[in-house]
């Protein structure tokens, strides 16, 4: 059996080490955008690339004989998504989307939803001066015209227009709260920008903030495919390709 997991996330590699586990009967491919310079490598075999859009990659899945796909895509990888359930279909192949479960807020949160990077930048007005905009480099542009303080993390430089006032931060989670307690005094954060990415790898921010009285701007989740069946846990879905 060939099951193909899309791959970029956490759980995605927890997925390939599950699924290897269990010896020659299954070949495992991970995929991977090439988003990220040195991306953190599952176990197993591993391309990298996109495919083309839906008709490409319903090619691969027929070209190399794939019998399951996960999508186990960040949640805000919208295009990938849609296109893995067209290529599913038209391949006929079975699709499991592993999407962890977003946050939610607790008593003390102070969060401000919002439904795109846009709006985030439009929410900050009068929400404070000294952001930490954790939502990656891909969409900064959307900050561009922004006249507050910016600290920008993320894995790999921005190579994309940001606001002029602007300290970038090369790291990549598993973060701790000691770590994001101390980034947010530092830096005197007085507003939190994030996606609704959920896991337990970049929650510990949403803490830190919550225990500093700082707002958080929380970019909700783009829509996903209808129909596909979800898994909440890389175990969930080892046990879907199990029963396959
Ligand atoms: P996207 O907008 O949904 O996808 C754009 C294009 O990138 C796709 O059409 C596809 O190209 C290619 N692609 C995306 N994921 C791929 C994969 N796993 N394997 C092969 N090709 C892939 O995706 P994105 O938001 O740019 O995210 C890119 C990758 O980074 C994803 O794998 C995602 O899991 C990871 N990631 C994203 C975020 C985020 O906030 N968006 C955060 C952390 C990690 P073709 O049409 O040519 O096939």
């Amino acid at each position: 059996m060939h099951v193909l997991i899309l791959g970029g996330t956490t759980e995605a590699r927890a997925l390939a080490g599950l699924l290897e586990a269990h010896g020659s009967e299954l070949r495992v491919t991970s995929s991977l955008a090439g988003r990220v310079a040195q991306p953190r490598l599952p176990v197993g075999e591993v391309r990298i690339g996109g495919f083309g859009g839906a008709e490409g990659l319903a090619d691969w899945l027929r070209a190399h004989r794939v019998d399951a796909v996960i999508d186990a895509t960040h949640p805000f990888a919208e295009r990938i998504s849609f296109n893995a359930a067209r290529a599913a279909a038209t391949a006929h192949v079975p699709l499991l989307a592993l999407r962890r479960p977003g946050w939610v807020p607790v008593d003390g949160d102070d969060w401000h939803d919002v439904g795109s990077l846009e709006e985030a930048a439009r929410a900050l007005d009068g929400l404070g001066q000294r952001v930490f905009l954790t939502t990656g480099r891909m969409g900064l542009a959307a900050f561009a015209d922004c006249p507050q303080w910016f600290l920008v993390r993320s894995v790999d430089a921005p190579d994309t227009p940001m606001p002029p006032r602007t300290e970038v931060l090369l790291d990549r989670g598993p973060f701790t709260l000691d770590g994001e307690r101390e980034l947010l005094r530092r830096h005197r954060i007085d507003v939190l920008i994030t996606k609704d990415s959920g896991g337990a790898a970049t929650a510990p921010k949403l803490t830190a903030a919550r225990e500093a009285g700082v707002p958080v701007v929380v970019v909700r989740r783009p829509p996903a495919p209808e129909g596909v069946p979800v898994a909440a846990t890389p175990e969930e879905a080892a046990a879907w390709v199990r029963e396959r």
